[in-house]
């Protein structure tokens, strides 16, 4: 059936402004690095977009690899874009990457000029896009020149093929120097995708001021250590949860008996707060302003319209946010 989207799909989603630029992104983005691949179902991941847009979330999240098979993420989304969402191109922020292992041979990975070039042009043909919007290196390359990585990302921009560029992965001093470099190039960087979330503080030791400093937005991936800061693994392993997949990227060794006594306790002053864990650790991301967007997955629309609820009650008490730093101390 045609898809038509809800009208109401602006009224519910605040929009925040990333770092110093002219973007606002949603507070909350959705990627499709698992539940959008070759393996999964067709049907299914078509509700999660459009529950997403109807909900007025305008921002998707996509790398060369997101699979599997790497590359089908892409395919599937490019399919969608055409059958449902081609009349809102103009309404969407739609972002990739790449930094990681994507085809074989000494051109397929990392941060050469040869290898960001190469796996934009592959992105953009299985999306069936002429640009996207954001454009990532997603990981620092250790043995590439910074120079001649941003110079591949401001020729990208220069080109048509991006409009804005941002960074994954670095930190804090690395960011700042290819900030720098973005900067005196005359492409600043928009924004940083770090992992963040209640079980993952490593941002606070410097990288979120260097993004404050240098007005450059904040957009946290695995918000919910990838389905672990949920009620799921209270009592074990779902089937058909990330961690029981053999294609998922949790593994059950990370669900230790320490970290599901703190999802308990969690969960306790989640449900003290009329939320759930999910939509409680959400919140407490949206609650540092330097974060402009939370970026999350979800493998049925029933997660997502769950995680959305997070956008009802944002604040937190002084004590509330005591507690959680203590049970996030063990
Ligand atoms: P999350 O931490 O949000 O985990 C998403 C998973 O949690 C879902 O697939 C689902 O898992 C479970 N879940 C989500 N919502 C709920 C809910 N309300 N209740 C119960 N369970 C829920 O994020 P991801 O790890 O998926 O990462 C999000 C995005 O970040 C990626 O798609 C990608 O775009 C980006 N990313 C970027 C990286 C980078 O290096 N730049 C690396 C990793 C991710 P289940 O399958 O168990 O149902």
């Amino acid at each position: 059936m045609t898809y038509l989207p809800s009208p109401n799909r602006y009224q519910g989603m605040p929009y925040r402004r990333c770092g110093n630029s002219g973007i606002l992104l949603p507070a909350l983005s959705l990627g499709l690095w698992h539940n959008f691949g070759g393996v999964d179902v067709f049907e299914n991941y078509r509700s999660i977009l459009r529950l997403a847009f109807d909900s007025g979330i305008t921002h998707f999240d996509l790398a060369n690899n997101y699979g599997p098979p790497y590359g089908s993420a892409e395919e599937n989304f490019g399919h969608l874009l055409k059958k449902d969402f081609a009349a809102h191109r103009d309404e969407l922020i739609i972002s990739s990457k790449a930094g990681y292992d994507m085809w074989p041979g000494p051109y397929g990975n990392w941060g050469s000029k040869k290898y960001l070039v190469a796996s934009l042009n592959q992105s953009l043909k299985r999306m069936g896009l002429e640009y996207v919007d954001i454009f990532y290196h997603h990981r620092p390359d250790p043995e590439t020149p910074l120079e001649e990585t941003m110079a591949a990302l401001d020729l990208l921009v220069r080109r048509g093929k991006a409009l804005y560029i941002g960074l994954s992965n670095y930190k804090a001093e690395e960011a700042r120097k290819a900030i720098s470099i973005l900067k005196d190039l005359g492409t600043p960087c928009l924004i940083h995708q770090p992992k963040y979330s209640m079980f993952e503080r490593w941002v606070e030791g410097g990288l979120l001021d260097v993004l404050e400093q240098e007005g450059v937005g904040c957009i946290p991936f695995s918000p919910l250590a990838q389905g672990m800061l949920t009620n799921k693994y209270l009592h074990g392993i779902p089937q058909d949860s990330r961690a029981a997949k053999s294609s998922g990227h949790l593994q059950t060794e990370q669900i230790t008996s320490e970290k599901v006594e703190q999802i308990k306790q969690l969960n306790e002053i989640a449900l003290n707060r009329g939320q759930t864990l999910a939509q409680m650790a959400l919140a407490w991301l949206m609650n540092d302003a330097r974060v402009t967007s939370v970026l999350i997955g979800a493998s049925k629309p029933e997660q997502l319209a769950d995680s959305l609820k997070c956008l009802e009650n944002t604040t937190f008490t002084p004590d509330e946010l005591n507690r959680i730093e203590t049970i996030l101390q063990y």
